[in-house]
């Protein structure tokens, strides 16, 4: 049985999730963590709960969701898991980040493992699937677990929401259609989990998501 964690993080109020099992193992989604009491935070909480972190995976590549990746990667020595369609982002970001006011001492590593549709991920007891989901961004994913009825949907969608789609490689008319034909069908109690906000189902937003009735 999945247990969902969020920790909203840094400026952008990002939802870094962890994902947990009986095992205790876990793995920790878009680590937004950007000062060191960020990390302190997300470590402290790992920690707190004594889960041992075994993936470290992207929904998707952009700035506010990688500000902790490398910080996650080296501290608990995983290989970044992202689809390759975000790479570009990542070996701007510094840069980009500066345009923010942001000052990041590093980039953040390079995608050690390429997510692809229909990849499953397995962690402790537990599976996520890889559904892709570009809109967003070209390479966002949604983790979905069958089982356990969650969906870790990053930016692509928000309660009543839907993400931006003005940032490089964005595609307004692919995220709504791929929300459609990928999310929506799944089943209505799916919890959905963005990376802003509060969580939602997948019966509430095919209800009462104006982007998408
Ligand atoms: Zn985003």
């Amino acid at each position: 049985m999945i247990k969902v964690d969020v920790l909203p993080i840094n400026q952008w109020q990002e939802n870094t999730y962890i994902l947990s099992d009986e095992s205790k193992e876990c793995v920790v989604i878009d680590p937004g963590c950007l000062s060191a009491e960020e990390n302190k935070h997300v470590s402290d909480f790992i920690a707190a709960n004594e889960l041992k972190p075994v993936r470290l995976l992207q929904t998707h590549c952009h700035l506010d969701h990688v500000f902790g990746t490398r910080y996650i990667h080296e501290t608990y020595n995983l290989k970044l898991e992202a689809h390759q369609g975000d790479e570009f982002f990542l070996e701007q970001m510094q840069s980009y980040a500066m345009q923010f006011g942001v000052q990041m001492e590093e980039n953040p590593p390079a995608i050690d493992i390429y997510l692809n549709e229909g990849d499953t991920i397995k962690f402790g007891n537990s599976e996520l699937k890889v559904i892709h989901v570009p809109g967003h961004s070209p390479g966002g994913v949604v983790f979905y677990s069958e089982a356990d009825k969650i969906a870790i949907v990053g930016d692509a969608l928000f309660r009543q929401s839907i993400g931006r789609t003005d940032l490089p490689g964005g595609d307004h008319e692919a995220l709504i259609t791929n929300l459609k034909e990928k999310i929506l069908c799944l089943d209505d109690d799916v919890v959905v989990y963005p990376g802003h906000g509060p969580s939602s189902t997948v019966g509430f937003e095919r209800m009462n998501n104006p982007f998408l009735t």
